[in-house]
């Protein structure tokens, strides 16, 4: 399950540098414990332009992500675009290069990963990546970007229960003793 990190896991400061102004969303440390205990890899994706801007250094942004990681737990990934738009790049969200790059580093394809995010560019990024794509808005989501969505999830926990409901309905499927047969029998 890979996370937006501004308005999803923490409080959105803008182009924050000050490891002290980290806050964790409500529900956000519940529903990592959750995953974890699960044994459902947890990673960020996140776009920190502000680096790019010159608005906060690298090592500013390395502190607050530690601090991040002090809050809410060790991560299993990591995916962040220091660009901005403009630059070109293909990390920056909505294109679909941290979703990649987290895929990646976790060993799983696009496909079975599940973004979280709280604007419009999260879910492009998730559909151009050929992942799962859940919206938690925040006061700030645009209305078009909650009509646009795949999905809507009310909070951190909310968004969690849809994938590990569907986790736990995928498992007796895969392991039924015709699961094999109708794997190869595809005429
Ligand atoms: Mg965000
Ligand atoms: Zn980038």
């Amino acid at each position: 399950m890979l996370f937006d990190r501004d308005g999803t896991l923490i409080r959105d400061v803008p182009y924050n540098g000050d490891p002290k102004l980290v806050e964790p969303m409500p529900g956000a440390v519940e529903a990592l414990g959750r995953l974890r205990q699960a044994d459902v890899p947890v990673a960020v994706v996140t776009n920190q332009s502000g680096v790019a801007k010159g608005l906060l250094s690298p090592d500013d942004m390395d502190q607050v992500n530690a601090r991040v990681e002090e809050l809410l737990g060790p991560f299993d990934a990591w995916a962040i675009c220091v660009h901005d738009d403009g630059d070109g790049c293909t990390c920056r969200k909505p294109a679909p290069g941290l979703v990649i790059r987290a895929a990646a580093v976790l060993d799983v394809s696009p496909r079975d990963c599940v973004v979280v995010g709280d604007i419009g560019r999260d879910m492009d990024a998730a559909r151009a990546a050929g992942a799962r794509g859940i919206l938690i808005p925040t006061p700030q989501t645009l209305p078009g970007e909650i009509e646009d969505a795949p999905e809507v999830a009310h909070d951190l926990w909310d968004a969690v229960d849809r994938v590990l409901n569907d986790v736990a309905a995928a498992v007796p499927a895969a392991s039924a003793p015709w699961a094999r047969a109708m794997g190869w029998s595809r005429w």
